[in-house]
């Protein structure tokens, strides 16, 4: 390949401790990527394993100029791995795949001539899925279920890292926290075109899953943030022909700030929770309280946030530096569990301490708005996310190192 020229096709991989994968899939793909007959480059980030990933990447790399492997020194999750192969992935069009050979490389050419239908993002479906049918498939389909109530975007499997997008498009969609699993929905915000295509599947032959049960409320607290997210910043869907022809994407935060909506939703876990309860009046009361000052510190941050998002990536002030860095990087996750714990004590001290009660659950209440609000500014920062996952979170934080790009 020249040096200057650009590859056409970049796979992305993100790979933790992978070490009996990653070599039987580089053969794979390498094979796929050929029959295609384009250029291409297949990207590795290994997010910081702890077995000999890395040395069989490295000695893998040897003699096979379409490899580049990028390389945290910690683990920094899949997303942040994945949104650094988008930076570097110099190709038009992008491929991401799990690298423990559960997706399938044959399906790539599908995915991506799905995608030459005009489409922006084309998600593979692992309708055939292999993998354990309780603790994995049931709770998936729920949570497949739930997002496309939520978020409007009816695909069948959000999770499968299977998926097909053009480059200008997965660019410039924010990506933070775990929010791989909601690449389709936060697609939206930059006025995608989704289609899905169903893609092969295989069980795990070599290494363990990555997570647990514990994935199951995560998912369900970012489904919340999201739904606040996307009723903030998402942008108007009647849109009429194809997005990139439209030159809209240097401008893609359109904030649709619609304060009905973020009113009812923030509304939510008071109507659900806090009617039965005994003392309705004061907890109405210092609810709307919370509410109102909820609704005032949205919108303030994110106008704040929007205008922020000019600036350089270093330049995050204290209040988005908190939200970012000493809130395990989720704000809901911090603020969440904790305002549900004070909410619920609350609800249950009323029995005796009828005063204390009511006050104890709207600092609840309070402090899970907090995490949401922290979601907004962690969003709109996040318009630069690429710059902050690579260079701050990984460069300050998890020191990547990069062995130098195809070109
Ligand atoms: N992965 C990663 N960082 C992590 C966890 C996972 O890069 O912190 C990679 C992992 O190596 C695999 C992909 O993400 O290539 C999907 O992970 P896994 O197969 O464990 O998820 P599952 O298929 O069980 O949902
Ligand atoms: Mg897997």
């Amino acid at each position: 390949m020249v040096a200057t020229q650009k590859p056409y096709l970049s796979i992305v991989v993100p790979v933790y401790n992978e070490e009996e994968n990653v070599k039987p899939l580089y053969e794979k793909i390498r094979t796929v990527c050929e029959s295609i007959g384009e250029t291409y480059e297949v990207l590795f980030v290994d997010d910081g394993s702890r077995d000999k990933t890395f040395e069989v990447l490295s000695e893998l790399r040897e003699g096979e100029p379409h490899l580049a492997v990028i390389r945290f020194q910690k683990n920094a999750g899949q997303t942040a791995a994945m949104a650094a192969g988008f930076e570097f992935a110099q190709g038009e069009r992008i491929i991401s795949m799990d690298g423990d050979l559960q997706n399938d490389p044959a399906d790539i050419p599908h995915l991506l001539k799905k995608l030459d239908e005009d489409y922006d993002l084309v998600c593979g479906w692992r309708r055939e899925r292999q993998d354990k049918f309780w603790t994995r498939r049931v709770p998936s389909v729920v949570a497949n279920w739930i997002i496309s109530q939520v978020t409007g975007v009816g695909i069948h499997d959000n999770g499968c890292s299977l998926k097909a997008y053009r480059a200008e498009v997965i660019k410039q969609v924010p990506l933070y926290g775990e929010m791989h699993r909601f690449i389709p929905a936060m697609s939206t915000v930059v006025g995608a075109r989704i289609a899905e295509i169903v893609v092969k599947h295989h069980p795990r032959r070599f290494g363990t899953s990555k997570y647990g049960l514990g994935r199951i409320w995560r998912v369900m607290l970012d489904i919340l943030a999201f739904k606040l997210i996307l009723s903030v910043f998402a942008r108007q869907s009647n849109r009429n022909g194809h997005p990139s022809t439209q030159h809209s994407y240097g401008n893609q935060m359109n904030p649709k700030f619609n304060v009905f909506r973020v009113a009812a939703f923030l509304s939510l876990p008071f109507f659900i929770i806090g009617f039965p309860l005994i003392n309705v009046a004061i907890i109405a009361a210092l609810s709307f309280i919370g509410l109102g000052v909820s609704l005032i510190g949205i919108s303030l941050i994110t106008g704040w946030s929007l205008g922020k998002a000019q600036r350089e990536a270093a330049d995050l002030s204290p209040l988005a530096s908190f939200f970012i860095y000493r809130c395990a990087r989720r704000p809901i996750r911090c603020f969440g569990p904790s305002g549900a714990t004070i909410f619920v004590l609350g609800g249950i001290l009323m029995i005796g301490l009828p005063n204390v009660g009511p006050i104890l659950m709207s600092i609840g209440i309070l402090t899970f708005c907090c995490g949401l609000f922290g979601e907004i500014i962690a969003y709109g920062n996040a318009k630069r996310v690429k710059d902050y996952t690579v260079e701050i979170f990984l460069n300050a934080k998890y020191n990547y190192k990069v062995f130098e790009n195809i070109s």
